[in-house]
């Protein structure tokens, strides 16, 4: 297949006459039943069900197989499999690789709920996960044991935003084990702005409910696979009954024909507020990845070809509980919620010893409040009065 620029694939990709039977979009097919004109169509069916063909609904239909080839086109892959929201793509695709006794690597600073899953649910299995600081770099070698299945990593990390030396760590793992199953929690860069199966890792996983979607209102996860893992990921993910009804793989679909649009203005949006916030008293450190400020920036320049809308920064001072209530509660636009990756901007306050519980075998030393901002597709410098006044607040 003719390689494309993202731009292009977001709007081209998936919409071969098969999916969208003469419309612009794939169909929305749904279905449990696929019927079967004769026993031979039965026959090649079954053979072929893993292949694309119409089988039975959980194997998925042509909207499914439009959003997978999509998927496929978009972040480099041999398949994608879907799941019912990011949490799922994530414990999923661990769960296919692993067996009791096996060892997970873990960043210290993934996403809390990736986190407690290894703590309950491995560790019900006697799975053992060592978490490692992000910033390791070549390091990781030394925590790899013969027993290490996974190496999973999140890039940027949640909430503190650090950007790891990805190509560094994965040759320094793959040098000690060639056959680690090496994942990536590729929600921030949309599966495009850090192109994870370019870079030797095996499963870029997305929640695919932020940047996606786009819109805040479905959730889906997916994961890209390379050739040498997707097998046992779909196969596996399979048997364990995963899989997302054709209304979301549709509108997971729709949201990707503007990702590169979306994508350019939270960039641009993300950044402006960024160098403002940077420039203010109250703030002590901005944590983007697009600011020299962040840590692993230099890896952000060498490995990333863009910035989406999600960061943080770090306040002078420990807010008082008095003052995060008159911080967060009167904001004009910036809403608070957990997730993120719509077209309104979100904002969400977490003291430092919050951020340190969610932090094993890390040590930072955060003093002020940590702020994390998503910024949407407001007048940015709207957002910017709206955060002055929110400052004005705390002064
Ligand atoms: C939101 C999020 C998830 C989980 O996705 P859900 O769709 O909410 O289950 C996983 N990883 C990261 C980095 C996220 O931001």
């Amino acid at each position: 297949m003719q390689q494309h620029n993202l731009l292009t694939t977001f709007v081209h990709a998936g919409r071969k006459k098969r999916f969208s039977q003469g419309s612009v979009n794939p169909v929305l097919q749904r279905a449990s039943s696929l019927v079967f004109d004769s026993i031979e169509d039965k026959k090649h069916a079954t053979q072929h069900r893993a292949k694309g063909e119409l089988f039975y609904g959980r194997r998925g239909t042509l909207t499914h197989f439009a959003l997978q080839d999509l998927m496929c086109e978009m972040e480099g892959g041999a398949g994608c499999y879907f799941y019912p929201c990011g949490a799922a793509a994530v414990t999923n695709s661990i769960l296919s690789f692993v067996k009791t006794g096996d060892h997970v690597l873990m960043s210290g600073a993934a996403y809390e709920p990736t986190q407690d899953f290894c703590n309950i649910v491995l560790k019900k299995m006697q799975i053992d996960t060592t978490y490692y600081d992000p910033l390791i770099g070549a390091d990781i070698a030394t925590l790899i044991q013969p027993n290490t299945k996974v190496l999973f990593l999140e890039a940027p990390s949640s909430i503190t935003m650090e950007i790891p030396d990805i190509p560094t760590i994965v040759k320094a793992a793959r040098k000690v084990n060639p056959n680690i199953v090496i994942m990536i929690d590729n929600t921030w860069s949309a599966g495009v702005l850090f192109k994870a199966l370019e870079h030797d890792i095996d499963i870029s996983i997305q929640a695919g409910t932020k940047y996606l979607v786009g819109h805040s209102d479905i959730m889906i996860g997916t994961a890209v696979a390379n050739a040498r893992t997707w097998d046992q990921l779909r196969e596996h993910s399979y048997l364990m009954g995963q899989m997302v009804d054709a209304d979301s793989a549709y509108t997971t679909a729709r949201g990707i024909r503007t990702l590169g649009v979306r994508l350019k203005q939270h960039q641009e949006s993300s950044i402006k507020v960024a160098k403002w916030l940077s420039e203010q008293p109250e703030v002590k450190t901005v944590y983007h990845p697009a600011l020299p400020s962040c840590p692993g920036h230099e890896f952000f320049l060498r490995d990333f070809s863009g910035s989406s809308g999600l960061f943080s920064f770090e306040l002078t001072k420990r807010l008082t509980s008095e003052q995060v209530s008159n911080f967060m509660d009167h904001f004009q636009l910036f809403t608070m919620a957990y997730s993120w990756g719509g077209f309104e901007s979100l904002i969400l306050c977490n003291q430092p010893e919050e951020i340190a519980h969610i932090r094993p075998n890390i040590k930072r030393n955060l003093t002020g409040s940590l702020i994390r901002v998503h910024i949407g597709f407001e007048d940015v410098d709207e957002l910017i009065a709206d955060l002055k006044a929110g400052f004005e607040r705390i002064a």
